[in-house]
C-alpha cells in the first residue's frame, strides 16, 4: 500500500477543474474552472440558485461532483483512495444557519470535535477553545448555551470552533444573511482578521463592501458558469458582461 498524499503549500490550496454537477437531469454546475492560491480571499457572488453553495460544498465533498477536478492543497479530493476525513479536518466550514449543537454549552460545542476527531486531551482542548473564544471577542460566554446568545454571536462562536480543529482553509457561505443587519459587522469583522492572518479564505456573500476591502479576488457566479473574475475593484467597479453588470446594479 502507497501512503496516503501529503498536503502541499507549494500549489494553490484549491483547484478546480471543469466542475460539472448535476442534481438529477438539472445541470446546477457547467464546467466551473477556478484556484483559490494559499492565503488568499476569494469572494464569491451570484444571484440565488446560480450555483455558489453547491460548489463551496464540492469543495470538501459534502456534494458529490458529477465529473471534473477539485485538488485541495494538490490532493485529488474525487479520488476513490483519498483520506476524505484528514482532508475535511483541514477545511473549516461556516453555514448561514449556526449549527450549533443547542444542547451544549459554547465550551463543549467547541471542544467535542477536538476531543474525538483531533483526540485533544480536555485541557488542550480547553485551552484552544478559550483562545478562539477571545479571538472571536466572546472570552467569558463558555457556559452559555446557543439559544441565550445573539445570531452574531452565535456566529462567532461557529467561527471560533471551526478555528479550533486548525484549519488551513475556511469556507464561508453566506454566513452573515441569516443575522439581523447591526450584527453582521462584528462577524465580517472578524473574518476580516482572520483574513489579515494570512488565512485562505472562499467567501460566498452579498457584503459588497467586504467583498471590496478583504478579498483579494471576486468571482461572479450565474446559471452555474463563472461569468467573471478578477479584481474586486474591477469586478465591482468595472463589471465587463452584462449578467454582471445586471445583478450588480441590483446589489450595490
Ligand atoms: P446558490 O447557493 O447560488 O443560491 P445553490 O447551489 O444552492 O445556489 O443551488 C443551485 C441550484 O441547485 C438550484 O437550482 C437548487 O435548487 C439546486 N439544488 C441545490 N441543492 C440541491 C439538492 N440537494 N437537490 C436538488 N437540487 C439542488
Ligand atoms: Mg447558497
Amino acid at each position: 500500500m502507497t501512503a496516503a498524499p501529503q498536503p502541499r503549500t507549494d500549489v494553490p490550496a484549491i483547484q478546480v477543474r471543469a466542475l460539472h454537477k448535476y442534481f438529477g437531469k438539472n445541470e446546477v454546475l457547467k464546467g466551473i474552472d477556478f484556484n483559490v492560491d494559499q492565503a488568499e480571499v476569494v469572494c464569491v457572488i451570484g444571484p440565488s440558485g446560480s450555483g455558489k453553495s453547491t460548489l463551496l460544498r464540492c469543495v470538501n465533498r459534502l456534494e458529490e461532483p458529477t465529473s471534473g477536478e477539485i485538488l485541495v492543497e494538490g490532493i485529488d479530493i474525487c479520488d476513490p483512495e483519498v483520506d476524505l476525513d484528514g482532508v475535511r479536518s483541514r477545511i473549516g466550514m461556516v453555514f448561514q444557519q449556526f449549527n450549533l449543537f443547542p444542547h451544549l454549552n459554547v465550551m463543549k460545542n467547541l471542544t467535542l470535535a477536538q476531543r474525538t476527531v483531533k483526540g485533544r486531551s480536555k485541557d488542550e482542548a480547553v485551552e484552544i477553545a478559550r483562545r478562539n473564544l477571545d479571538k472571536v471577542g466572546l472570552a467569558g460566554k463558555e457556559s452559555a448555551y446557543p439559544a441565550h446568545l445573539s445570531g452574531g454571536q452565535q456566529q462567532r462562536v461557529a467561527i471560533a470552533r471551526a478555528l479550533s480543529m486548525d484549519p488551513d482553509m475556511m469556507l464561508f457561505d453566506e454566513c452573515t444573511s441569516a443575522l439581523d443587519p447591526e450584527l453582521v459587522g462584528d462577524v465580517l469583522a472578524v473574518m476580516k482578521d482572520l483574513a489579515s492572518e494570512g488565512m485562505t479564505m472562499m467567501v460566498v456573500t452579498h457584503e459588497m463592501g467586504f467583498a471590496r476591502e478583504v478579498g483579494n479576488k471576486v468571482v461572479f457566479m450565474d446559471g452555474g458558469v463563472v461569468v467573471e473574475e478578477g479584481l474586486p475593484d474591477a469586478v465591482l467597479g468595472e463589471p465587463q458582461h452584462e449578467r454582471t453588470k445586471a445583478f450588480l446594479s441590483k446589489v450595490l
